[in-house]
């Protein structure tokens, strides 16, 4: 563990809901505490946004129908009801001053991709009321609402639908996550939002030309907005050869994006999915990205290695406060001015 006294590590973007209903349709019951806390609190990490439906199918699980978002909503509330004095559900803005109190693990709920509010807006207001407080768009590929970054097309961007999507989650107190749409839909977008924005787990394009990392533009428009984007410890987002997708190679984005943008708009959304690879190659082969072998940064390759990115941090002279932010605090004050009181 770092000798940085109470870090607060933020995990800005984590599947692992797919996990739990996977182990919870077996009859296990706090899977989180069992199965996922041991690794996190080896990491350091106290906070996780979870990811709780959106535009993919794994395995069984066609996140697209609303129906297994609500399986994934009940799930993480169950998991909170089994384990209540260590999992905190984040709701509202004074929830976060309980994150990082010794013994708790925080959960924030997303969707990744906003294919589960299908044309009905309904269904964005009830998963509001069940706890989701953070979205994104569209995944790789396009649905009703955008166009997603792994589309070869750059001459649309968001459709009506989405423009009047953007125009609801205004009325919310929703944090509009700008990670897997492509260029176009992403400034139409930040153009239209009048709430918090970020990028929860993209890379700098520059050090890594691939669809899924921001160009300079992009990280410039996130910044100007007061956002955060969150570092992505996925390999084929960190370097475009395999062997060189590194710890080293993912904290020389690190060094770039904040030489660019400035040290207050990174943050850590390291997107592991080790514990469902099974399921990721088949995922892949049916995304735009079939043939693209999956790893994570060789050096720290699962949540239980996040140390290993923070001592990378400090070898390369980052001040303390400086790694809380990174690490947590920039992250923190996004989340706090987009939370409801
Ligand atoms: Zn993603």
């Amino acid at each position: 563990m770092s000798n940085i006294k109470d870090l607060i590590i933020i995990d800005g973007h984590s599947d692992y809901p797919i996990q739990l209903l996977r182990a919870r349709r077996t009859g296990n019951k706090k899977v989180i505490e069992t199965d996922h806390l041991p690794g996190l609190k080896k990491g350091g990490v106290c906070f996780e946004t979870v990811t709780v439906g959106g535009d993919f199918l794994l395995g069984p699980y066609e996140m697209r129908d609303p129906f297994n978002t609500l399986r994934a909503i009940d799930a993480v509330h169950q998991e909170v009801t089994e384990s209540p004095d260590i999992l905190q559900l984040v709701l509202k803005k004074s929830d976060l001053d309980e994150v990082g109190r010794p013994g708790t693990h925080s959960l924030m709920m997303a969707l990744e991709g906003a294919a589960p509010i299908t044309e009905d807006f309904s269904l964005l207001r009830n998963y509001y009321r069940l706890g989701v407080r953070a979205l994104s768009l569209t995944h790789n590929l396009r649905n009703i609402f955008a166009e997603g970054c792994g589309e070869a097309s750059s001459r649309t961007g968001l459709s009506l639908l989405g423009k009047d999507l953007i125009r609801e989650i205004n009325r919310y107190d929703l944090i509009l996550d700008l990670v897997h749409i492509n260029e176009r839909g992403f400034f139409e977008a930040l153009e239209l939002c009048e709430n918090p924005v970020l990028v929860s787990h993209s890379n700098a394009r520059k050090l890594c030309n691939v669809f899924r990392n921001l160009t300079d533009e992009q990280l410039k428009a996130v910044a100007e907005r007061g956002g955060v984007v969150g570092i992505n410890c996925a390999g084929f987002m960190i370097d475009e050869v395999f062997e060189n997708q590194t710890v080293q190679r993912l904290l020389d984005h690190v060094d770039y994006m904040i030489d660019l943008i400035g040290i207050d708009h990174v943050g850590y959304g390291p997107d592991y999915g080790d514990y469902i690879m099974d399921y990721i190659d088949e995922w892949l082969n049916r995304s735009s990205m079939a043939g693209v072998r999956v790893q994570y940064a060789i050096g720290a390759q699962e949540i239980s290695a996040t140390q290993v990115f923070v001592a990378g941090l400090m070898e390369r002279g980052y001040t303390e406060t400086d790694i809380r932010k990174i690490m947590g605090r920039n992250f923190l004050r996004v989340y706090r001015e987009g939370l409801p009181d």
